[in-house]
């Protein structure tokens, strides 16, 4: 902890434990102390840590092929685009790293959509966000962000984006002008405190995209594959997005990989050129990747996640204490609200043996690895009482 606090930027506020090591739904930390881990990263761990049978696929590959960089072809890559565009009924992929990089993938894919396929003039593309957003750091991305500690000290913002409020179906429709090209929204906002928004939102909006000639674009990179109790959060609405963004569980946590899916008219508009990153796509990348969505649709973990998310959500909501507000969730994102800061909360958790993380002040989440159980779920609950006991 002293040496990330000597030598690290300190961009972030860890939690004051050390881990070494982690199995399945469980950390140890260094002194051998046992964690359930209610973050799972962010939703990268849906798969849990170290699952085996993802672990295999990383270790076969890394000793045959991991990187040949998109000079040429390599024998990984177009199985595992193959794989996607099936499992999402989307045309087309284009896989990157982070997250972020495949929201800009996104957004230049929305703007070339704009100006090729819509005539929209040149440099006058306009994409919808909401209020509410986090869709990564870069310096774009953060441009369009509402959160100050985002994008406070690093403007100039990227022109382009317009904010309106998010589950407002009303605002969406007033806000599509001529020079809409795209509106990029998550299913539920994760990083604003697990904000699920009214039932018919996401339905509407996507109709009105529809009607107004105007690309929906969903980023799917937390609330997908699972974590909410359908493979994807649109899932709930029975709706398939124009552009679809998966990152985070697609390697089960071994690895950072990223994806844009979307028809043939809009992603079939890159050229050779004019996009591309060393590290997309890679051997390595690409098998990490069907081994996890293996694991996902293989071990029912989406079904797993939809019924023990119900159990988990129950349980929050009948614990009492004068400081909470409020329980909410779908599938396994669940949040609990407080009446005051909750990062007292949490290192409470972290002694009784349980990691999460607080959200925005006075929100904890809630969001094991899809592979936990109803006993494990039921321990937990125990600890998480007995840390409200004594906040
Ligand atoms: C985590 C996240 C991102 C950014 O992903 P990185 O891999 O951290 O760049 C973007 N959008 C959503 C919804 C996320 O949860």
């Amino acid at each position: 902890m002293g040496l990330e606090r000597r030598f690290g930027a300190q961009n972030y506020a860890p939690l004051p434990v050390v881990l070494k090591r982690a199995k399945g739904v469980f950390a140890w930390d260094v002194q051998g102390r046992r964690y359930f881990d209610m973050l799972s990263a962010y939703s990268a761990l849906n798969q849990g840590h170290n699952h085996p049978a993802i672990i295999a696929a990383a270790r076969a590959q890394m000793s045959r092929l991991t990187l040949t960089s998109r000079a040429f072809y390599n024998d990984r890559l177009g199985p595992f685009l193959g794989r996607l565009c099936a499992l999402t009924g989307q045309d087309r992929a284009l896989l990157m790293n982070s997250g972020a990089e495949a929201v800009e993938t996104a957004i230049k894919a929305m703007r070339l959509w704009g100006y090729r396929k819509k005539g929209i003039p040149e440099n006058q593309a306009e994409i919808l966000v909401c209020e509410g957003n986090f869709h990564g750091r870069t310096t774009t991305i953060v441009g369009f962000s509402s959160d100050p500690d985002s994008y406070d000290g690093f403007g100039p913002a990227t022109p382009g984006f317009r904010k309106i409020p998010y589950g407002s179906a009303d605002a969406l429709q007033r806000a599509i002008g001529p020079n809409t090209c795209g509106f990029l929204v998550e299913p539920i906002q994760g990083e604003a405190g697990v904000r699920i928004p009214p039932e018919g939102y996401l339905g509407a909006a996507r109709s009105i995209c529809a009607e107004g000639n105007v690309l929906f674009c969903a980023d799917e990179i937390q609330t997908g594959l699972g974590r909410t109790g359908r493979l994807f959060g649109l899932d709930h609405e029975g709706i398939k997005p124009d552009l679809l963004i998966l990152g985070k569980a697609l390697s089960g946590g071994l690895y950072p990989i990223s994806a844009l899916l979307s028809r043939d008219d809009v992603l079939g508009l890159f050229k050779p050129g004019t996009h591309g990153s060393t590290f997309g796509g890679n051997p390595l990348a690409c098998a990490i990747g069907e081994a996890a969505l293996d694991v996902l649709l293989k071990g029912k973990l989406v079904q797993k996640a939809d019924k023990l998310g119900r159990i988990f959500l129950e349980g929050l909501g009948s614990l009492k204490h004068p400081a909470i507000e409020g329980v909410r969730g779908r599938g396994l994102l669940l949040a609990m609200d407080f009446n005051r800061e909750a990062r007292p909360f949490c290192e409470l958790l972290l002694r009784q043996g349980v990691l999460a993380k607080d959200t925005h002040g006075k929100t904890v989440r809630f969001a094991p690895p899809l592979i936990i159980s109803e006993a494990q779920i039921k321990q937990a609950l125990g600890l998480i009482a007995r840390a409200l006991s004594r906040f």
